[in-house]
């Protein structure tokens, strides 16, 4: 499958032509951030060469467009979400900014000892962490709605958790996770009821739905560019004009003063009292393009078209008879999270990176989620309107032939390990040195077959002995769980013993400690493990957070030959 059918929509995205590990792109990680059109990646550049100039400032022709640009964006942004009026959308670096400045402005210098601020177990660590900052700070404490089983807010208890208390009731439009649409409007009515404000945070929704903030009558509503074929580092904070006028500034400095002077300074008016500094005029332009270019698609056409790829995903994923979903029934948007039981979540996802699908794995910055469902992370697809039935096809296919097949196939196949635990005595570990690794690898010309091996070599690790898997000897900054030990003898030589959950870490673990293993401390220094890394063509090509895995390791390894 080389090819993806051509809809006029996928034509705009040119990075969806690229080639990834050898594979056509299949970019199945739209809800962590989705492609840009290249409207938007041309806006961006056209700004810098054609009209880059300070706005609101300065009194000459560039600074004038600059600016008109940039306030037509938010125009755009306006008629998007049916505000009143412009000054109540106020530019941020995103959904997490928008937070942030909510709790700091309004939350600090409202929020009292005993009031009450109201999350759900669905939230994002965006909508969780900056409300327990601000109610450290005020005494406020936090209570948190539960989820019915299809994973939205349950809604036949609200006014056990909203009440007389609430101060404000922060929740999100559609989780990361859950990909199902939450009664918000029920939320809203209840945190009415009770003369509390609610924050909805739409990261998710805002790609997907028509968002009406008149209608929903929400007081502040939250999202990010990136989401929706916009630039990073642009996000949206919708606030009511009456609330906003009455909170303090966020952060202060220039544009969002009137007058200053040593005795007193006075604010400039919405939404400049929340934008001080120089903003990111170019994204603030770019996202312009992304919303005009939205504006131009048939929107009901791609709506009918997303939920066409949702119901035909979620059969497909439940054709496969060992897939999990984390919650029951179909999600509402494009966006699928399960587990397959007797795979670690990375080795899927580092699997699939290999023949060029994204996806994410991990606890998606839904941590208290992951222990309410009582999982320690899964694999998530999230889809895009330029996604297509041939590329959920090709993941199937490679889902359903990992689920079935056992790796074989390279000298280790060979070497039979028994099921016990491995100890300093045991030789297995050491048995392979950075030869036996650089041969292994020399064979392996394709990131698919150099995965293999990874994935063979974690295969065919000994586990590590469970007391040995302490918290002092795991390894910080790995994203799934890894330890490592060592043992040094009398002629100061180390022997090292590693383990993770993860396959893909554990072969990982077994490169590394091939260079390091049977070494004295002075040997190990001096190795060089970046060259041993790019000799073998691997930090290239493993994701960021397998590349921060690797350096964590290396970490450990000086960590414990220095103590
Ligand atoms: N809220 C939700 C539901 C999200 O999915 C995300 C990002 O994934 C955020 C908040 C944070 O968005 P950003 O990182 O763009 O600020």
């Amino acid at each position: 499958m080389e090819k993806f059918s051509d809809t006029h929509f996928r034509q705009q995205f040119p990075i969806l032509k690229s080639r990834v590990n050898g594979h056509a792109l299949v970019y199945f990680d739209n809800a962590a951030t989705t492609q840009k059109p290249a409207c938007v990646i041309e806006r961006y550049q056209e700004y810098y060469q054609q009209s880059n100039a300070n706005v609101h400032r300065a009194s000459h022709a560039l600074s004038a467009s600059a600016t008109a640009d940039y306030e037509s964006a938010r125009k755009r942004v306006k008629s998007l979400i049916n505000a009143n009026a412009e000054e109540e959308i106020i530019w941020t670096k995103g959904s997490t900014e928008s937070i942030n400045l909510v709790a700091q402005s309004w939350g600090r210098t409202t929020l009292q000892p005993g009031d009450e601020i109201v999350l759900s177990y669905s939230e994002h660590h965006a909508n969780i962490v900056p409300w327990q900052i601000v109610a450290k700070q005020t005494g406020a404490t936090i209570k948190v709605l539960p989820l019915g089983k299809t994973g939205q807010i349950a809604i036949a208890d609200l006014e056990g958790y909203i009440g007389e208390r609430t101060r404000i009731v922060c929740v999100g439009h559609i989780s990361n996770v859950i990909g199902r649409v939450n009664p918000i409007k029920e939320v809203i009515r209840v945190a009415k009821k009770h003369q509390a404000l609610t924050l909805i945070d739409g990261a998710q929704a805002i790609a997907h739905l028509k968002v009406d903030v008149k209608d929903l009558d929400c007081d502040f509503y939250v999202f990010s560019a990136h989401k929706m074929y916009g630039p990073t580092g642009i996000g949206v904070l919708y606030g009511k004009r009456a609330l906003l006028d009455k909170m303090p500034p966020y952060q202060a400095g220039g544009e969002m003063i009137k007058t200053v002077s040593f005795e007193q300074t006075t604010f400039n008016q919405l939404p400049h009292k929340f934008e001080a500094g120089t903003p990111n005029i170019a994204g603030v332009i770019a996202f312009g393009s992304a919303l005009e270019f939205l504006e131009q698609q048939d929107h009901l056409g791609l709506v009918a078209y997303e939920n066409a790829l949702t119901s035909y995903c979620f059969s497909e994923l439940s054709s496969i008879p060992t897939l999990k979903f984390l919650v029951d029934e179909a999600p509402d948007i494009p966006l699928f999270s399960f587990t397959l039981p007797g795979h670690h979540n990375h080795d899927i996802a580092a699997a699939l990176d290999s023949v060029g699908i994204a996806v994410r794995a991990g606890h998606h910055c839904t941590m208290p989620l992951m222990q309410y469902l009582n999982v320690a992370g899964c694999i998530r697809l999230s889809l895009s309107a330029y996604n297509s039935v041939q590329e959920i096809d090709f993941v199937i296919e490679q889902l359903k032939k990992l689920t079935q097949t056992v790796i074989t196939g390279s000298k280790l196949a060979s070497l039979s390990l028994d099921n016990k635990a491995a100890s300093f005595s045991s030789p297995e570990i050491a048995r392979l040195t950075v030869d036996d690794i650089y041969s292994m690898f020399a064979k392996a010309k394709s990131w698919d077959s150099k995965h293999r091996e990874i994935m063979l070599l974690g295969k065919k690790q000994l586990p590590m002995a469970v007391e040995n898997k302490t918290p002092l000897s795991l390894i910080a900054g790995c994203e799934s769980h890894a330890w490592l030990v060592s043992d040094i003898n009398a002629a100061g030589v180390y022997r090292f013993q590693a383990d993770s959950e993860a396959k893909v870490i554990r072969g990982l673990l077994a490169i590394i400690l091939a260079a390091v293993d049977n070494k004295t401390a002075a040997e190990i220094h001096a190795f060089d493990m970046n060259n041993y890394f790019s000799d073998l063509g691997l930090l290239q090509h493993l994701s960021p957070s397998r590349g921060n895995g690797v350096r964590a390791i290396v970490h450990k390894i000086q960590q414990l030959i220095t103590e």
